[in-house]
């Protein structure tokens, strides 16, 4: 098995959106652009900078435009993939505005999950997708798709793997590059997920998908390498384990970013990413939300700096 893992590994950091979206205390704005310039330099080619949503949803997130307008001017990120996150064709006209080239939708494979969550059945956010996706193209923007409660919802328990499949066909018709899977409770294990990407791989190019595990149960590693095994090679996570998750108050959500380049370097597979500004690029951040990080990888290497430092 082991003579099967890839050279390299692509790694999609999601903390500045996904991760400071669950995160209380505000951001502003220009450490919001300082952290994106660390995790820049710190090797992240593909970042999810931010997202359109309506201010009074989520007010981390209400400084979209001037954001992104900002991140457009850093000469230091004219290579770095920034993509935002959009709910909805409102979204999507103020991302244009701010010179958005590329976009993610979401969607889940739990109807009352989307219901609870974006206010709107499957298949009518899959129509919002359609015409998302269909001016977006239009406009020459890249499209990327999540797809939530891939491993289990928070509502309904165990999701249909037919669903997942006719979600994703759908999302393929329309021409996203690619579908992250999110195991958004944490409640992925690694049998279930080879399973889930064995089902998958009879009907898809497995490198349509990128896997995106939270850290809840102190599974996420353990999900990755069992990914890993399975052929992929697109995964998502967040600089310091950013972002705790909503459906147990107090977990960890997004797997960090720090634990998988520990992971991926320490088995000979190239990341692209030097740890060393990339804990300096969480730490940034962790500091400016008074908290410490979930990451064990991160808090080892923390540790060990300043023991060889005193
Ligand atoms: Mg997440």
């Amino acid at each position: 098995m082991l003579g099967h893992l890839p050279k390299k590994v692509r790694i999609v950091e999601v903390g500045p959106r996904d991760g400071l979206q669950n995160e209380k205390t505000i951001v502003s704005l220009e450490d919001k652009v300082i952290f994106i310039k660390m995790l820049a330099a710190a090797g992240m080619k593909e970042i999810e900078a931010n997202s359109f949503v309506r201010v009074e949803k989520i007010p981390q997130m209400s400084d979209g435009i001037e954001l992104f307008s900002s991140l457009k001017k850093e000469a230091t990120l004219s290579k770095t993939k920034l993509i935002s996150l959009i709910p909805n064709l409102i979204g999507l006209e103020n991302a244009l505005k701010a010179g958005v080239t590329e976009i993610a939708v979401v969607t889940a494979t739990s109807n009352t999950f989307n219901e609870t969550n974006i206010n709107a059945t499957t298949d009518e956010s899959l129509k919002r997708i359609d015409t998302i996706v269909a001016r977006a193209h239009k406009e020459g923007l890249k499209t990327r798709a999540y797809i939530s409660t891939v491993f289990g919802c928070p509502y309904e328990g165990k999701t249909s793997l037919a669903e997942l499949k006719r979600v994703a066909n759908h999302l393929e018709s329309l021409g996203v590059y690619e579908v992250s899977l999110g195991d958004t409770i944490g409640v992925a294990n690694p049998l279930q997920v080879k399973e889930i990407i064995q089902f998958l791989k009879a009907d898809f190019p497995l490198d349509f998908f990128a896997m995106h595990f939270h850290d809840t149960r102190g599974m996420g590693v353990a999900n990755i390498l069992a990914s890993l095994e399975m052929g992929m090679t697109s995964f998502d996570s967040s600089a310091g384990g950013l972002g705790g998750c909503p459906y147990a108050k107090g977990a960890s959500g997004n797997v960090a970013t720090e634990d998988l380049v520990f992971l991926f370097s320490s088995m000979g597979i190239e990341t692209g990413i030097d740890m060393e500004k990339l804990a300096q690029a969480s730490s940034f951040i962790l500091d400016k939300l008074s908290k410490g990080s979930t990451s064990k990888n991160l808090t080892a290497y923390l540790a060990s700096k300043a023991q060889t430092s005193s």
